[in-house]
């Protein structure tokens, strides 16, 4: 080698290294929103746009059942995709089956023809909303400490479905479907239709007198000032009855803060863009306005992939009419967000492309079932050290655990860690409502257990041995 190419070599060398150091950990690049092409699934080859767009086909043509999946997917899928669903179905499922077209078209979604079973098998959309029995954690599905309402939302309700946890928020599930059904679900105990392993409880009231009740007790409790409108998902309360609701709670002087949770304003845009929605939602947001009411919309997205044209469209049309602001709380999960840049790259669609803010990424609940999905604590800290600084600091979403019967801490937020049994414990400063004559509630520390297969083999024996 000469000392010429010695030296070439070397600054050659030095520059690569100095490239390799000046590249970020993530690399922001502005992607366009597309629609995935609903045409490359047989079943849909012949749908146009204008059937596309209407909220009333895309409810009909909901994939319910694996023939439904079949008609749309045609030869596409492997049969052994179909029995590993058939198994989770029989076995492991929580939630039934409910996949608008809109949601089903952000599987795959640049799949063209063939055998796409690989691609549909790794997408993180699918690993949520449709999962088979070979996604979840094959020594511990469940956690020995995992419950059905695993946030106890039940035993907090002051009236049928009114949830009071936090001193000044209530949580008003209004019905207990929704337009699509999460695989996920924290209200798995009562919101869809029952499955083999899970046999959902009802809400007994008529909608019309537990509204009533809801508001009588808002009325008669003037501390609590912010109302979140839930379910299930509030795009499947008829929209006369949602108004006449909103109506009715602006009418209370003491409330002052609205957020309507909708996870269809992603799964079915075309829900939110009918114009007696759009108009309806223009009345309750001029009203809001007038009374100096906060309204919003808080939606739930998970993956950059479901941030389409027309999510854009139906958040954006939400502004338009004088909602206040449009908020996602994603839920972390592993398969499906929990990298940086899966994350990161969810954030920028949102809050760059579709004037979605991205708020919260909750910590899967322990609900059965979901250990695949669930990260430990530490993980969830790793991560939010990882997202800080790429977004505008008002829309860096917080990570947050929800910890039975404390409610919603910042990841960073623990008092104490054992890490070797994936024990976290966890206090707060507020009563929830259970605990009025609990002397002890504001010095107690509540635990929060990590996912067993995320622990080092002395803790995940110590579980072994413990029998649960
Ligand atoms: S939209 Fe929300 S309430 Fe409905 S199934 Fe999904 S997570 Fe559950």
């Amino acid at each position: 080698m000469t000392a010429l190419h010695e030296t070439v070599t070397a600054a050659t060398t030095v520059s690569d290294a100095v490239e390799e150091t000046a590249r970020q950990p993530y690399e922001y690049v502005r992607r366009e929103l597309v629609e995935p092409d609903w045409r490359r699934f047989p079943g849909w080859s012949h749908i146009t746009d204008a059937q596309w767009r209407d909220a009333q086909w895309q409810r009909v043509h909901c994939v319910k059942n694996i023939k439904q999946l079949r008609a749309v997917m045609g030869d596409l899928l492997a049969e052994s995709f179909y029995d590993d669903l058939v198994a989770d179905q029989e076995r492991l499922a929580t939630m039934s089956m409910l996949l608008p077209p809109q949601m089903l078209n952000t599987m795959a979604p640049t799949a063209t023809g063939g055998d796409i079973t690989k691609e549909f098998l790794a997408d993180p959309v699918r690993r949520y909303m449709m999962p088979v029995a070979s996604d979840r954690d094959p020594v511990w599905p469940n956690h020995p400490h995992s419950s059905r309402d695993s946030l106890h939302e039940a035993e907090m309700w002051v009236v049928e479905g009114l949830t009071h946890r936090y001193p000044t928020k209530v949580l008003a599930e209004l019905l207990s479907t929704c337009p699509q059904y999460c695989g996920h679900c924290t209200r798995m105990d009562l919101v869809g239709n029952s499955t083999p392993s899970v046999d959902k409880h009802k809400l007994s009231l008529k909608p019309v007198d537990r509204q009533d009740q809801m508001i009588d007790y808002l009325k008669k409790t003037p501390g609590v000032r912010d109302v979140v409108v839930s379910g299930g998902d509030v795009a499947n309360v008829p929209w006369h009855q949602l108004e006449s609701f909103l109506m009715r709670l602006l009418d209370i002087e003491t409330v002052r803060d609205i957020r309507l949770a909708t996870k269809a304003l992603a799964g079915l845009p075309q829900h939110w863009l009918q114009p007696k929605v759009v108009e309806g939602l223009e009345r309750v947001a001029r009203t809001a306005h007038r009374r100096g009411v906060n309204l919003a919309i808080h939606t739930h997205v998970n993956h950059a992939q479901s941030v389409t044209p027309l999510v854009a469209e139906a958040a954006r049309t939400a502004l338009d009419v004088g909602v206040r602001d449009v908020r996602n709380q994603g839920v972390l999960m592993r398969g499906v967000n929990a990298t940086p840049d899966d994350l990161l790259d969810l954030c920028f669609a949102l809050q760059g492309e579709a004037n979605i803010l991205p708020y919260y990424f909750y910590m899967c609940d322990m609900i059965p079932n979901a250990e695949h999905w669930r990260v430990a604590v530490w993980e969830a800290q790793a991560l939010q050290h990882a997202i800080m600084g790429y977004l505008p600091g008002y829309a860096t979403p917080r990570i947050i655990c929800d910890v039975p019967y404390v409610g919603k801490r910042w990841v960073h937020q623990l008092a104490e860690y054992d890490r070797e049994h994936g024990i976290s414990y966890w206090t707060k400063n507020y009563r929830t409502g259970i605990e009025h004559a609990d002397a002890d509630a504001l010095s107690r520390h509540y635990p929060y257990y990590d996912p067993i297969s995320t622990l080092p083999e002395a803790g995940q024996q110590w579980w072994r041995d413990s029998g649960e």
